[in-house]
């Protein structure tokens, strides 16, 4: 059966990279949305907690309940939470609804918008919000933001960072007014955090640093020592011995130029594996093996004997090769594979 490795020397390794460059571990919170990245959202989770992690966003309450014992806060990104979920699951506010919609005592974790013009409230209404959110009995547990110009250079990340730090006076301003405890404020993701010499938040929101990628699009060398730490393993399925010319799979794309003997695993773009054609770049598994077009749902083949085959241990050149970024192929890759740590 294939399967995903995850490989917990390496996670630590980033981890350890990530609080050397923020010089404070409880500033490290993780983002576990979309099944931790694809990695599996309880194995990361278990290696999270283990690290002493205690902050971690997710997208919804269904992955919220999944790992709902292993940490302090929980915060979901994207919409509301049912009333009944545990205490430490909270939702973000991006409209009044989102407010009306919260029971009281609730703990929640306001979004603003500074400059990404997707999620969160117009900065000009904070204190409405806030107001809001204190009459409802409900308490702001953090402002957030997420500034969304980390991977390019020029002024756009600095300016939105300013524009945070402006919010950031006002709160405290308002928190006074209004007798509110300060909340915890955060805005960066993995390359924002990791260009910055200071953090100047209360967290910093890593995910795609943790498992090993940044995607900036100018040089950082810190990211030269993440590792990354999930690799892909198909199990042969059978191997067949074909004469020269033979065609290989739907469309006899692949045609053999000598007698060979191929085989096939268990691994297709069913499985989350972008599916290959012959119009694209050849893709080769970790070893060198190239993986004969088409590839089907839930097999592709190789000329190879092997049992096993490493599809990827680095998912960096697929990723170039479909013209898109690691988070793409990560997050793809189905929950049905199972994940083993090791
Ligand atoms: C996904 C996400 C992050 C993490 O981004 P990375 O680039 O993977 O570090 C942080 N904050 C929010 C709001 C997100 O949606």
């Amino acid at each position: 059966m294939s399967k995903i490795l995850i490989d917990s020397q390496k996670f630590k390794n980033n981890l350890d990279t990530i609080t050397y460059h923020i010089k404070d571990k409880n500033k490290l919170a993780l983002v576990l949305k979309d099944n931790a990245y694809g990695h599996g959202i309880e194995q990361i989770a278990l290696l999270a907690k283990d690290y002493g992690i205690k902050n971690v966003f997710v997208k919804n309450e269904l992955e919220a309940l999944k790992i709902a014992e292993f940490f302090e806060h929980i915060t979901v990104l994207y919409k509301n939470i049912s009333q009944q979920a545990p205490k430490n699951i909270h939702p973000s506010i991006n409209t009044l609804e989102d407010i009306q919609k919260c029971d009281a005592y609730r703990l929640v974790e306001l979004k603003i918008n500074i400059g990404m013009n997707r999620n969160g409230i117009p900065k000009e209404e904070l204190s409405f919000f806030i107001e809001k959110i204190l009459s409802k009995k409900l308490q702001l547990l953090g402002v957030f933001a997420h500034n969304g110009y980390g991977d390019e250079l020029g002024d756009d990340f600095d300016n939105i960072q300013k524009n945070f730090s402006e919010i950031k006076e006002e709160v405290r301003y308002l928190s006074k007014k209004m007798g509110f405890p300060l909340p915890r404020f955060h805005s960066l993701s993995s390359s924002g955090a990791l260009r910055s010499s200071k953090i100047d938040d209360d967290l910093v929101r890593i995910g795609i640093a943790a498992y090993g990628y940044l995607a900036q699009n100018f040089s950082l060398p810190i990211s030269n020592s993440l590792k990354p730490i999930a690799s892909l393993w198909a199990d042969k399925i059978c191997e067949q011995k074909l004469p020269k010319g033979s065609k290989i799979g739907y469309g006899g794309k692949s045609v053999l130029k000598e007698d060979s003997i191929i085989s096939t695993y268990d691994i297709g773009y069913g499985d989350g594996l972008f599916r290959v054609n012959e119009n694209k770049a050849e893709l080769k598994t970790s070893e060198g093996y190239p993986i004969l077009p088409i590839t089907s749902m839930d097999c592709f083949s190789c000329i190879c004997q092997k049992e096993k085959v490493c599809v990827f241990d680095d998912v960096s050149l697929i990723a170039k090769i479909f013209d898109t970024i690691p988070y793409e192929i990560l997050t793809h890759l189905s929950p049905f594979i199972q994940r083993s740590i090791i």
